[in-house]
């Protein structure tokens, strides 16, 4: 006992663990003013289809610091989720999509578009994340289809009853569900059959090497035949050049995403290019 605490005491006094708590907890304070003062907003990347053509995007989040600038998830996602924040930061993504969704809904040109929002697990095992879901789509009056929540593998680590029927509400209300950066879990053949998905994304750490590592291309190949058997569409993020755009074209892949296309864009930005997409085209 007494051995114990001495070490957590020891382990609470550690120079290098107190600086990276104080930093940590200043990030924290830092996110929730930062959420109260509008700091944050949404890139969208497009996805094109198998002709190149625009039918959606996906919602990305960044922090736009006063000091700092603009900050990518990978140095915030992690802290909310550590502190909780990411349940009202999250809350507040899937609110401005379906806005955003419904502003396109006005326009014919636009009014197919697809957003898909990333939904961390924290969020998705929230008991009240299907109320929320609901309650989004039916304020802002979109067609719940349009809407794409991206889920990840690690959902499927425990606790996989209750994901299937969560997932099972979530489809219930029209959604669309897609798993994100398929291929870096677990998941096994027969979970996924059991699962109400729409749409698996390989994730883009395969798509890199998919010229190269002949591991890497295997795999790519598996997972689009696996989404084909299961009538799952298929989409790769992370496409950079025309030759991984052409080889996932040639295995059967439906929808690209990546910088070849677009890099994730403001607001105004993305609806320039809705506006006119044959000059933010670069390849065809
Ligand atoms: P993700 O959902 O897998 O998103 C794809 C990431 O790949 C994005 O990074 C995107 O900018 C990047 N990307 C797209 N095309 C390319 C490409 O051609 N090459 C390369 N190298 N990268 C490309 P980003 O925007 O930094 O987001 C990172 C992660 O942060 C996301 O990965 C997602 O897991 C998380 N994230 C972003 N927004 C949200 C959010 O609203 N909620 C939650 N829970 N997580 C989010
Ligand atoms: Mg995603
Ligand atoms: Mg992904
Ligand atoms: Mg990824």
């Amino acid at each position: 006992q007494a051995k114990s605490m001495g070490r957590n005491t020891l382990c609470f006094f550690d120079p290098a663990m107190q600086s990276a708590m104080t930093a940590n907890a200043r990030t924290g304070s830092d996110l929730r003013s930062g959420l109260r003062r509008g700091e944050f907003l949404l890139y969208y990347q497009p996805q094109v289809d198998r002709a190149g053509v625009i039918t959606g995007v996906e919602a990305l989040l960044r922090w736009n610091h006063p000091e700092r600038g603009l900050i990518p998830p990978s140095e915030f996602i992690p802290v909310a989720e550590d502190t909780g924040l990411i349940l009202p930061l999250g809350q507040w993504a899937l609110e401005t999509a379906c806005a955003q969704l419904a502003a396109w809904a006005r326009r014919p040109e636009t009014a197919n578009l697809s957003i898909a929002v990333n939904v961390s697990v924290r969020q998705f095992r929230h008991p009240d994340f299907v109320d929320l879901v609901m309650a989004c789509i039916r304020n802002s009056g979109i067609r719940p289809q349009r809407l794409k929540l991206e889920l990840t593998e690690s959902l499927l680590a425990d606790r996989m009853e209750i994901t299937i029927q969560k997932m099972g509400m979530l489809k219930a209300l029209g959604v669309t569900l897609s798993l994100d950066d398929f291929g870096v879990g677990y998941s096994s053949l027969s979970v996924l059959k059991r699962l109400p998905l729409d749409q698996l994304k390989i994730d883009k750490a395969f798509v890199a090497d998919v010229l190269t590592d002949p591991n890497d291309a295997a795999i790519s190949r598996a997972i689009i035949a696996l989404a084909q058997s299961l009538s799952l569409q298929v989409v790769a993020e992370g496409v950079e050049t025309v030759e991984q755009r052409d080889f996932l074209t040639y295995q059967g892949c439906d929808q690209f995403q990546g910088y070849l296309f677009s890099k994730p864009l403001p607001i105004e930005q993305l609806d320039a290019l809705l506006a006119n997409p044959m000059a933010g085209m670069v390849v065809m």
